[in-house]
């Protein structure tokens, strides 16, 4: 056995957790609550608000974080996001010591600490790559409003001018906290946030690491360490809270007077009794069955099954019951619990006394409705600590005999190393009992047959914000049922809250306001920076290729000449590619064709003669063409027709690099009656003016 790393300093002297407000640290005075160890008992740390002035701090996030943040392009921000998930990167290990005394084991800590951390980093690159180097977003495609093209409309989104309040859970006092924060700080809202108080100290220790950094602008994220205190008083319309935690507690804040009033946006994350279901393919010997098992210990081993998207319930085939617990039982014998700082401990405690005390309650409450097949919630033999001053307990299988007529094993949540095995007779049936947890985090579904899939997944669909697929095809590189992922939403109705966070831009977009543009093309474009039908498209005097990324405007326009299209043409294309489909060369078939009058040009052919058009040939700014957006063909050209091409400078965008910017071109090919024969956005990258310059001094 190995000996246990020494522990931290606060083992001698427990610090006052600061809370950060206003820029400053506050140090509490009065109320200070005792925060012990879930390993022994002894005190870590002492926690209290006292001294926080909250409507201050609201006006603080207000007044100076909000607009310091919106001052930033969505792309400064993410720079910061970025710089700040590498520092934090660096300092990682002494988060991890912190962590012990949480519970955490190293695997534990790879989803807190690194998967917070991780998440700041996905983020940071979202917002490079997804969003624009401004300070809106335009959501979707303009709305034709007017038969004229006069009056059009375009939806925009803002952040909002009010504070993120983000509330956390004990389990994740790191990941929970980035998670929240980085899409709000994406955004260009404010964060206070709030841990519980429980792990409080980890949470601290990673915004002191922030604060040092000084990455993000002043008044753009508070800590607040104790209780809430009237934090929710302050709230208006612009603010969101944002929850993660028990049902009683989301209950009560969501029906807070201002909540309701003022109508603040409310996200809740809260009591999933998440399901993984056996497909009835997967008996023994199937890879499905062995990854199955390996996922419920795993779910109910890691952090101590304190994951809200842990697996509560473990619905399997009834003939296949009595296999599956075997299975599930011999591995967690394997689990090894204790102290965390020992090498060989797979599963620390839970994270107090308390905790137990709640999962031991809620097991007793279970077996009116179910049995244990597997542990004892009271004994346990941990590694490097003992059952009076530790929260240790061993993982706790139960089975319920008839789950479609039970209903605690799909209300009561324990929120430790405990799981429940129902068995179903069809999979309608599976559904069923699924569903009687009135919506979940997330369901996975272990099978490799097609029609189970199908009946499986659009059933459990309605009722859950994801949903896993296992089986031999990915299971080697999937990233398992408890792991909510920054570009999947997290969430589920019903039961889980009824929210959804991350999710790539739609966790962003939780903090901005959807606003509604009507008035003329000309007008929008100018507002919106991007070119749009009807707006000016003035016909560039120096041909728009030989402009560097500086030198183009949106809206600069190239009309080319015409050509026209021969039926030696079509047949050069189609002997030159290959492409002989009949419609070009095969005049009755294509006449038989709905679509065609008789042969006609390629599409591809058009799209090439269009580039012949419009390309300026020598070497110039332009330096190369990325790709087609949105191509369509929208009537067919015939031999004899000419074609024209209109190219307009529809949107720019500064690249990463410095030394091009990225520019999406407008671009309508017309025949010789005015029709539009194809459209699409065409991507290009084009030189920076520095960059030009320097090449060529050089
Ligand atoms: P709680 O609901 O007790 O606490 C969650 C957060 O709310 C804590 O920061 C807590 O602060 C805060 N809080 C409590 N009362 C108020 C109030 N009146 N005003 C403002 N904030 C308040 O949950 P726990 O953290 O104790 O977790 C317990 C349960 O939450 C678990 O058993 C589990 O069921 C569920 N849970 C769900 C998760 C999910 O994502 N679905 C994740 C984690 C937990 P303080 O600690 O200071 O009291």
């Amino acid at each position: 056995m190995t000996a246990p790393t020494p522990a931290p300093t606060l083992a001698t002297t427990p610090p006052t957790l600061q809370s950060f407000v206003q820029d400053r640290w506050v140090t509490p005075a009065h109320g200070l609550a005792a925060i012990r160890s879930a390993i022994d008992g002894r005190v870590v740390a002492f926690a209290s608000s006292d001294g926080v002035d909250f409507s201050a701090a609201v006006r603080h996030a207000r007044t100076i974080g909000g607009p310091a943040l919106r001052a930033l392009t969505f792309h400064e921000r993410a720079d910061r996001l970025k710089a700040l998930a590498t520092f934090l990167s660096e300092r990682k290990e002494q988060l991890y010591a912190l962590s012990a005394d949480t519970g955490a084991t190293k695997r534990d800590n790879l989803f807190d600490i690194d998967g917070g951390i991780g998440t700041l980093f996905a983020y940071a690159s979202r917002g490079r790559r997804e969003l624009p180097a401004e300070r809106f977003v335009i959501d979707g495609d303009t709305e034709p409003l007017s038969r004229g093209g006069t009056f059009v409309g375009l939806h925009v989104m803002t952040p909002l001018n009010g504070v993120a309040v983000h509330i956390n859970a004990f389990n994740f006092p790191c990941w929970g906290m980035l998670e929240k924060l980085a899409p709000a700080i994406l955004a260009g809202v404010p964060v206070i946030t709030k841990p519980a108080t429980a792990t409080a100290y980890v949470a601290e220790a990673v915004v002191r690491l922030i604060v040092e950094a000084e990455l993000l602008p002043k008044g753009a994220l508070q800590l607040v360490c104790g209780a809430a205190g009237d934090l929710l008083d302050h709230l208006g319309g612009q603010d969101v809270v944002s929850f993660t935690g028990s049902a009683d507690t989301s209950d009560r804040l969501r029906n807070h007077p201002v909540i309701g009033r003022n109508a603040v946006r409310f996200i809740a994350e809260r009591d999933s009794l998440n399901a993984a279901v056996l497909g009835p393919d997967a008996s023994p010997g199937a890879p499905e069955f062995d990854l199955f098992v390996k996922e419920v210990v795993r779910e109910m081993s890691v952090k101590a099954g304190q994951k809200c998207t842990a697996i509560r319930r473990v619905v399997v085939p009834r003939p296949l019951e009595a296999t599956v617990i075997d299975a599930i039982k011999a591995q967690l014998d394997k689990i090894t619990v204790g102290d965390p700082r020992h090498d060989e401990v797979r599963m620390g405690p839970l994270a107090s006394l308390s905790q137990r005390a709640a999962v031991r309650e809620a097991v007793a409450d279970l077996l009116t409705e179910a049995e244990i097949v597997a542990g004892d919630p009271l004994v346990a033999a941990p590694i490097g600590g003992d059952m009076a001053t530790g929260a240790f307990m061993a993982p706790v299988l139960l089975a319920c005999a008839d789950p479609l007529a039970a209903r605690r094993v799909h209300t009561v949540e324990p929120f430790g190393p405990v799981a429940t095995v129902m068995p179903y007779d069809t999979l309608d049936e599976a559904v069923a009992i699924v569903a009687k947890g009135e919506g979940s985090l997330v369901a996975s579904v272990f099978t490799h047959d097609d029609r189970v899939a199908d009946a499986l997944v659009f059933g459990l669909a309605p009722f859950h914000g994801r949903v896993l697929i296992v089986d031999r095809d990915c299971a080697k590189e999937s990233t398992g049922h408890g792991s909510p992922l920054p570009g999947l939403v997290h969430g589920g109705p019903g039961r889980a809250g009824g929210g959804e966070e991350m999710g790539g831009l739609r966790g962003v977009f939780h903090y901005m306001q959807r606003t509604a543009l009507q008035g003329s093309p000309a007008r929008l474009a100018a507002l919106t920076r991007r070119w749009l039908k009807g707006a000016p498209a003035p016909v560039a005097a120096v041909h728009p290729f030989k402009r560097d990324y500086e030198g183009l405007a949106v809206g600069d326009t190239v009309e080319t000449d015409s050509r026209q299209i021969t039926i030696a043409d079509i047949e050069h294309f189609a002997d030159f590619t290959g492409d002989a489909f009949y419609a070009h060369m095969d005049e009755a078939a294509a006449k038989a064709n709905p679509f065609f009058p008789g042969r006609v040009a390629h599409g591809y052919l058009i799209l090439s003669f269009a580039a012949g058009l419009f390309v300026d040939p020598a070497p110039g700014p332009l330096l190369a063409n990325y790709g087609l957006d949105n191509l369509r063909f929208l009537k067919p050209v015939s031999p004899g027709d000419a074609i024209k091409v209109r190219l307009t400078v529809k949107e720019k965008r500064p690249a990463r690099k410095p030394d091009y910017g990225e520019v999406r071109w407008d671009v309508e090919v017309f025949n010789q009656d005015g029709e539009t024969v194809a459209r699409y956005d065409l991507l290009t990258m084009s030189a920076r003016r520095d960059a030009a310059s320097s090449a060529a001094a050089a």
